[in-house]
């Protein structure tokens, strides 16, 4: 039988960006067949709610389409050839714009993605050419191939297709080459946006491109496109490119302030597009299984993303390193869910539905921070510091580059073969387990101890701080809000809340939305009541909050006296960034 064959027309009018259009020509293609948009596995935004003026052509007359779910239609045609035609009508942003969404304005916008492309169901590996229809002095930026015509592009099979976001408009643009690699930073701006230092930005990424290249020994694309956008917040990594919300306003008071994230969602090109847990497949449709191994994926993301900087010599938060681990280990140590959820639990939860964990709310980045340091340490203790989380690293992309993804059994493996060492117990620990971790024992390795003290938490004129460790949801597809406490321990959950519980009224009156409820704490004391009142299966009920202060750990980190000559090697070596 032969392949089907896909080539999509993508059109904007500049006289209506209220909607682009998307033609979709198949060949070779059985009569009956399915197509359906992705899901994507972390930020699925649903845009089939927005699919208008869907129609089919077969070769001879109509065909016919048949919703089958929210996001999948079979289509009857005839002749073997389809021409598929539909609109994606772009939703109305309410508040700050995420950077990955499709957007349009006058003088530009992000289209492609899963945000616009349907695909044939069970055709994943088809190949496609996407030509698009642009308004005149528009540029194009894209990580998807280029070829002979300057507005056709080229992907190899859907998922690259979906990872290939397509920025267009107006914009600034430049080009750096680190390995022979071309690497293009595109920014486009909002009309009234303010100047910053863009030679020290491109100057910025120059260098964590340079520093990631050297960790893992090799680039491992053609071509890099950071799309940086003014006028949004967030970032999702992608095959070869990034889409980042960078205000100008934000570079203005200095480029520093966006690098984090821009080297955090630029790592995700190794460290979750190529090295990528076994739970992230081919595309779907499906809702997507929630993954056991992110709090290496992100984790070790957030980890890199830091000590590339620090290599790189690039603004950091945390002066230090030594800073750096005490604000993780206070972090740790003050949520009560790392001693009840394993990692991969928190893995799980991190994109499963608020209230996966019951009372309690976790990260799986700083979670996996704090064990991806702890492995560090243990491997250069035992490698009497020849070796770190660095050979790790490059481990995981030799065994995980293809299409294998992997477990946490085989990242136990990895550190296991890196250092020689037995880590089933660390594993079962903390990965497998939700054992408490003893920092203790791993800081001593590089001869550093600790001291962990609990201090009312203060606002910033000293006085203690109100209890605010609730918050207000509201979850895909319902109309209702719900509250979320932080942990059983706090003031909210004390009172008899429980994650989950819809809420009718905040002190008598119905609250609008999470950021009318996030302005009443605002005003709140200590001492002050909050009456929520709650509907329950037995019945409404009213909740009275009394606010109080509470307590958060003060952790410091020194270096023990008397120490060996090897642990004070090893602490030089770490301290140092290598
Ligand atoms: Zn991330």
């Amino acid at each position: 039988m032969k392949q089907p064959t896909v080539n999509y027309v993508l059109t904007i009018d500049s006289t209506d960006l209220s909607s682009f259009a998307v033609e979709m020509k198949i060949s070779n293609i059985t009569d009956t067949f399915r197509v359906a948009m992705v899901t994507h596995p972390e930020y699925d935004d649903r845009y089939w709610k927005y699919v208008e003026d869907f129609s089919v052509e077969a070769k001879n007359g109509k065909g016919q389409l048949i919703r089958e779910d929210s996001s999948l239609w079979k289509i009857i045609t005839n002749g073997g050839e389809a021409l598929l035609q539909y609109r994606i009508h772009l939703p109305t942003v309410t508040g700050i714009r995420s950077a990955w969404k499709a957007y349009l304005t006058s003088t530009g916008g992000l289209v492609g993605g899963p945000h616009s492309f349907m695909y044939v169901v069970a055709s994943t590996l088809v190949p496609s050419h996407i030509r698009l229809n642009i308004p005149e002095g528009w540029e194009i930026a894209t990580g998807l191939q280029s070829t002979s015509d300057p507005k056709t592009f080229y992907a190899p099979s859907v998922a690259v297709l979906i990872e290939g976001p397509v920025f267009v408009g107006k914009f600034k643009s430049w080009v750096f080459t680190v390995d022979n690699t071309p690497h293009r930073l595109v920014y486009w701006a909002l009309p009234d946006a303010k100047a910053f230092d863009t030679t020290m930005l491109l100057a910025s990424i120059k260098k964590i491109v340079e520093q990631t290249s050297s960790l893992f020994g090799r680039l491992t694309y053609r071509e890099y496109i950071f799309m940086l956008q003014d006028g949004a917040v967030g970032g999702l990594e992608h095959n070869n490119s990034v889409t980042i919300g960078a205000p100008s306003s934000q570079l203005a008071n200095g480029v520093g302030n966006s690098l984090p994230e821009i080297a955090h969602e630029y790592f995700h090109t190794w460290n979750l597009m190529r090295i990528r847990p076994i739970e992230y497949r081919d595309v779907t449709y499906k809702t997507p299984t929630l993954s056991k191994g992110l709090w290496f994926s992100e984790g070790l993301t957030i980890f890199y993303a830091d000590l590339l900087s620090r290599r790189a010599g690039l603004h950091v938060f945390d002066s230090t390193r030594l800073f750096h681990l005490e604000n993780l280990i206070r972090r740790y140590t003050v949520t009560p869910a790392y001693l009840k959820f394993s990692a991969e639990k928190i893995s799980e939860a991190s994109y499963g539905p608020i209230g996966m964990l019951g009372d309690y709310s976790a990260g799986t980045h700083l979670q996996g921070e704090v064990l991806g340091s702890m492995l560090d340490l243990i491997i250069r203790d035992a490698s009497n510091g020849n070796k770190s989380m660095d050979d790790v690293m490059r481990t995981m992309l030799e065994r995980f580059s293809g299409e294998r993804g992997f477990t946490s059994k085989d990242i136990e493996q990895a550190v296991k073969d890196v250092c020689g060492c037995n880590v089933r117990q660390f594993f079962n620990d903390h990965v497998y387990g939700s054992k408490q971790i003893d920092f203790s024992k791993y800081l001593k390795l590089l001869g550093l101890q600790h001291t962990i003290e609990w201090k009312d938490a203060v606002l910033n004129d000293q006085k203690p701080a109100p209890d605010l460790r609730a918050f207000l949801y509201q979850s895909p597809g319902e109309n209702i809000l719900r509250i979320g406490v932080s942990n059983p321990t706090v003031a909210w959950a004390r009172a008899g809340l429980h994650t989950g519980d819809i809420v009718k009224t905040v002190n008598g009156k119905t609250v609008a939305n999470p950021t009318a409820f996030r302005s009443i704490q605002r005003n709140a004391k200590i001492g002050d009541t909050i009456v929520v009142e709650v509907q329950r299966p037995s019945g409404d009920q009213k909740i009275n909050v009394l606010i109080s202060g509470y307590q958060q750990p003060e952790v410091r980190i020194r270096q023990m006296a008397g120490i060996a000559e090897k642990q004070k090697r090893l602490y030089e070596q770490w301290i140092s960034g290598k």
